[in-house]
């Protein structure tokens, strides 16, 4: 992973893992600046690529074929990646305010956010399907295909809008769906389709030869046309039109014009009469200089353009040279883009047009060529170089004589000795921005603070206490807080115990003021936000300088005597419960590595902020006699904690085991995580090794965890009870792995079946 070096000076935030920002990002990557933090905050973690969705849609690609995996690109970039929705900008706080975390602030902000379809008719909402955002569609597409295939009829389709984006889809649409129905035998069940504009014809940014080739090629396959129609209301199974006509239609897919994002104009940022962001030359913001924009969401005043993937991709490097330039305050250069440009607009089978000016060509190989084309752009992204030394201008160079630049020195000079206090002022902003629960049983806590807190244990219970900390193992300090918090809060409930109050000890690397507070603040943040969830109360804790971001928690809680889940309470018959997938080291070492994709970490960070709590609440309740939480010596390591000390042996099936999308792919790469040979010692336990060593799900059984599961054993009777309502609390993944055996004569206790 590649780090800033030294401390931050500069924060640029990216907006959007659009067109021209993946070329940012690979910008920054392949010649990055020291102190600027560069921060990616996306919604989605694979950017889908215009270009191939038609071919994904018709069955050409697969999904990594057409997507750019943000998650590699941003680690090679040396980028936070803060998976999350921008929701509006305080222009005058400089922070992006965000759907699930505090707001982050910037020194320099550039938006690429695409944008929405516009003005769609009254129901559309409802009975229609967006193609924008991309993303959502490929969900709904998979939904709609699984409605034709399962209907009996005829299914009637409709899609509104004619530009290139409309009209490719259409025709995508079509030649999926009429394989899909040809390999069940129902050739004849083809959909109809109807394509609805109100322009007088389709494509009209395009020449008269391309429109005539498109007409003909719509008609050849029995498409009808409806020009200058403008649908105006849609409804449950039809489309009504200006004028009043209706036409029945089950599906209806709109891909009108593009529209901006709402919160753009609320931020009061400088927009256009439909809501983008209005910009010099140089991509950058009318109205704020620190704001640049591009793609879709951009409207450069001076070359209007229409919104298309091309023009995002085109003003990539010039966005990526102004940035820098900005951040070393130098003057942006202006860029001035093509009027003209190639289309290649496919047909749905592997055929395309392509279009240029007065050009209008066809065939096959114009197709190929597309695809050529496009695969080429797409490892420019997906196959990422080795890094490159950092720029030998530092970003302080273009700050001489700045405040930052003098509180740099002050830093360089300063004692980074182990434990240096972060300012009490720092602290204490970021402690006030944090809202932690009350709760009556603590009697003094951060709201009172005190040199200690005091709470009470109800009457007839008993502590139960723990300890957990950790280095930042993702860049993004609010999932890396929640999580920090989730797993130190798993051992109570390990336990059976209530978890009642918390301390936390958190380091961060020294900086500038503001710079550190943040970062204090985001962390804290997600931790809090995990703790109230609980019902925890923050009742103190300790921060220090140090060479990294670290955080940790002492979490105190309570239970009833007679409720204590131990290790040790394994018995013959019972059946082996494991609440969430493993595979978390691997995934994070591959993560590391920039080998990981995007999609196994977000799914696999989902798994770790999953608390344990509602999981032990159900096996309690199913007869749990024994318990733990897998943590760091990994599945084995915890199992042979409970074998032990409970006298018996254990069968466990391999192949019941639930593993995290990713981490067999992971192994197969001979990826494990840094402290899985210390876990491996542990193999002394398995009886017949021999037997199972080749198995390629075997090394993760000695991958540790951050934020596992439950391992817990219940009686045999209730065991499909227990994973029915486990999984109803949403651990769907929840499986019985094994079972409990009287003990034999051998002396490994553990046999592990294929
Ligand atoms: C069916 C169809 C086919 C098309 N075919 C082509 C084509 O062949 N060629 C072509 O040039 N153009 C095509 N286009 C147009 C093209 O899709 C867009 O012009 C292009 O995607 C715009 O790129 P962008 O970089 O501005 O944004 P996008 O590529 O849309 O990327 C926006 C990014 O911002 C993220 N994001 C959005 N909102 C937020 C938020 N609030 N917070 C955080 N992140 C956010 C998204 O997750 C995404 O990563 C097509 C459009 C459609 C609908």
């Amino acid at each position: 992973m590649r780090k800033a070096e030294g401390p931050i000076v500069k924060d640029l935030v990216l907006v959007g893992g659009g067109h021209s920002h993946v070329a940012v990002l690979k910008g920054f990557g392949m010649r990055p600046l020291p102190g600027v933090r560069l921060t990616l905050i996306c919604r989605d973690v694979h950017t889908p690529y215009s270009g191939m969705l038609p071919g994904l849609v018709a069955g050409h690609y697969e999904f990594d074929d057409a997507h750019i995996d943000l998650g590699p690109l941003a680690r090679f970039a040396g980028a936070r990646f803060l998976h999350d929705e921008a929701t509006g900008l305080d222009l005058e706080g400089r922070r992006v305010l965000c759907r699930g975390r505090p707001p982050v602030p910037y020194d320099l902000l550039s938006l690429n956010v695409g944008s929405t379809p516009a003005a769609a008719a009254p129901g559309a909402a409802e009975h229609a399907i967006p193609v924008k955002p991309i993303n959502r569609f490929l969900a709904h597409w998979r939904d709609l295909t699984e409605r034709v295939l399962a209907s009996r009829g005829r299914a009637r389709i409709g899609v509104v809008g004619a530009g290139a984006g409309g009209v490719e889809i259409l025709l995508a649409v079509r030649h999926r769906l009429g394989r899909l129905l040809a390999e069940q035998g129902r050739a004849a069940g083809a959909p109809e389709f109807h394509l609805f504009t109100d322009t007088a014809d389709i494509l009209p940014t395009h020449n008269a030869r391309v429109r005539g080739k498109f007409r003909r090629i719509l008609a050849e396959r029995g498409v009808s046309l409806h020009p200058g129609a403008s649908v105006v209301r849609v409804e449950r199974g039809r489309v009504v039109l200006a004028g009043g006509a209706a036409v029945a239609l089950d599906e209806v897919l709109w891909v009108t014009e593009a529209g901006a994002a709402p919160w753009l104009v609320e931020s009061g940022l400088a927009v256009d009469e439909r809501g983008f962001a209005r910009v010099d030359d140089s991509l950058r913001s009318l109205s704020h200089p620190e704001v640049f924009a591009a793609g879709d969401i951009a409207a450069v005043v001076r070359h209007p353009r229409p919104k298309s993937g091309v023009f995002a991709v085109r003003q990539g490097r010039p966005l990526a040279e102004n940035l820098r330039r900005a951040l070393l305050s130098r003057p942006p250069l202006p860029f001035r883009p093509q009027r003209r440009f190639l289309s290649l607009i496919s047909t749905g089978e592997r055929y395309a047009v392509a279009s240029r000016g007065p050009l209008a060509l066809e065939g096959a190989w114009v197709w190929r060529w597309k695809d050529w084309i496009d695969r080429r752009f797409m490892r420019r992204y997906n196959e990422l170089p080795g890094m490159a030394p950092a720029d030998a201008a530092p970003v302080a160079a273009g700050l001489a004589g700045t405040e930052a630049l003098a509180e740099i020195s002050t830093l360089a000079m300063r004692c980074g000795g182990c434990g240096a206090k972060v300012g009490s002022t720092v602290l204490a902003r970021a402690l006030r921005q944090l809202r932690p629960v009350g709760r009556p049983d603590v009697l003094i806590g951060l709201d009172a603070p005190d040199d200690a807190a005091v709470v009470t244990v109800p009457p007839g219970m008993v502590t139960v206490q723990t300890v957990d900390f950790f280095r930042a193992f993702i860049d993004d300090p609010y999932v890396f807080g929640a999580i920090a918090a989730n797993h130190s809060l798993s051992d109570i409930y390990a336990m059976g115990g209530e978890a009642q109050s918390a301390l936390a000890i958190a380091s961060v690397p020294y900086g500038i003021e503001a710079k550190v507070e943040d970062l204090l603040v985001q962390m804290m943040s997600g931790a809090v936000a995990v703790l109230n969830e609980a019902g925890v109360a923050l009742v103190g804790g300790h921060t220090g300088e140090g060479a990294e971001l670290a955080l940790g928690f002492a979490v105190n809680g309570f239970v009833a005597r007679e409720r204590v889940l131990r290790k040790a309470g394994l018995r013959p018959g019972d059946r082996l419960i494991l609440t969430k997938p493993i595979g978390t080291g691997a995934l994070l070492a591959a993560d590391m590595r920039g080998k990981a994709k995007g999609r196994w970490i977000a799914a696999a960070l989902a798994e770790m902020r999953r608390s344990n709590r509602a999981a032990a609440a159900a096996i309690h309740a199913h007869g749990a006699s024994a318990c733990t939480d897998i943590t760091g010596f990994g599945l084995l390591g915890h199992l042979v904690e409970m074998v032990r000390p409970s006298a018996v042996d254990v069968e466990i099936e391999l192949g019941a085991i639930p593993l995290l999308d990713g981490a067999l792919e992971c192994v197969r790469a001979g990826i494990v995580s840094s402290l899985q040979p210390q876990n491996l010692r542990l193999r002394r336990a398995i009886r017949d090794l021999a037997a199972v060593a080749g198995d390629e799900r075997y090394p993760l059984i000695f991958d540790p965890q951050t934020a596992g599961g439950l391992l817990a054993s219940v009686p045999g009777e209730r065991a499909e009870a227990c994973v029915g309502a486990l999984k109803a609390e949403g651990y769907v993944r929840a499986a019985v792995i094994g079972r409990v055996l009287a003990q034999a004569n051998a002396i490994e206790p553990v046999t592990l079946l294929r």
